[in-house]
């Protein structure tokens, strides 16, 4: 086919382990956890079980990370999409490729639909230079009556992450909709401690490395950064032909990395 599918993984092995940091999120992650794994607890109880979780936060900051991570600790499939891609299709293919991804997902069900970057797609209608898209309008309005179909039973959530939850058509916002928002802010400094031990867990890493100084050297550094740290500090040690990973490999990849900050080829903006 011309246009790119969505991705689909039976089986994921991400759990909340694998995210360091970002407790308050993984708490109410957890609820959608048991949702998937025990809707029979909420349904007879006459509760009607979410059906959309807007994950808000800057790149980088593992909102991607989290939805897998969720559908690994409901041992459910998981479903992935990014609506910029949807974007680039004809006019008629994002609508279809929306209902085709939502019938496999409820067949699959329990399931995660997870659709990155939801403001490309989830902008304000009729907001864009030049009015609507066309294209845009008819996806979105596909993936909001998909929303709205699914029966009570369905064990089908969606989440969806966003950097800008202001410029989303308020309709997506919708009770029944996505109507939980949870926020993914860049790690503080334990966090950022918690995110570089993740990452060294299976390397070598010198006795003498000294994490809680790295954490302070990365301010405003997200999760991405500090794995990519992690991981060009391997290269330095390498390259060289160490055994161990030092500090001066880490010293040198975060001169390198402040560099490419500051010639915003990064993440951070
Ligand atoms: P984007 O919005 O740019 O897609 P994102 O918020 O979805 O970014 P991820 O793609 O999940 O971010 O993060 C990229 C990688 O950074 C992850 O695969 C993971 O290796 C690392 N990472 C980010 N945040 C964390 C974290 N809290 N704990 C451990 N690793 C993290």
């Amino acid at each position: 086919s011309r246009a790119k599918r969505f991705g689909r993984e039976n089986k994921v092995n991400t759990t909340f382990s694998d995210v360091a940091g970002h407790e308050e999120a993984k708490r109410e992650l957890v609820e959608v956890v048991d949702f998937l794994k025990n809707p029979q607890k909420y349904l007879a109880i006459g509760a009607e079980i979410p059906k959309g979780v807007l994950l808000v936060g800057p790149p980088g900051t593992g909102k991607t990370l989290l939805a897998r991570a969720v559908a690994g600790e409901a041992d459910a499939p998981f479903f992935t999409v990014s609506a910029s891609e949807f974007m680039e299709m004809f006019v008629g293919v994002g609508a279809s490729r929306v209902r085709t991804l939502f019938e496999e997902a409820r067949k699959s069900a329990p399931a995660i639909i997870f659709i990155d970057e939801i403001d490309s797609i989830g902008r304000k209608r009729g907001a864009g230079i030049g009015g609507g898209h066309d294209e845009r309008e008819q996806t979105l309005n596909q993936i909001l009556s998909e929303m709205d179909g699914f029966d009570k039973s369905s064990s089908v959530i969606v989440l969806a992450a966003t950097n800008r939850p202001d410029i989303l058509d308020p309709a997506l916002l919708r009770p029944g909709r996505f109507d939980r928002q949870v926020t993914i802010d860049l790690p503080n400094l334990k966090e950022r401690e918690a995110i570089l031990r993740v990452h060294m867990r299976n390397k070598p890493i010198a006795s003498t490395v000294n994490i809680e100084e790295l954490a302070r050297s990365t301010s405003y550094f997200s999760g991405a950064d500090l794995k990519n740290v992690v991981n060009e500090a391997a290269l330095e040690a390498g390259r060289v032909g160490k055994t161990t990973i030092d500090m001066s490999d880490f010293y040198r990849a975060l001169d390198k990395i402040t560099l490419g900050l500051e010639n915003g080829s990064l993440t951070i903006t």
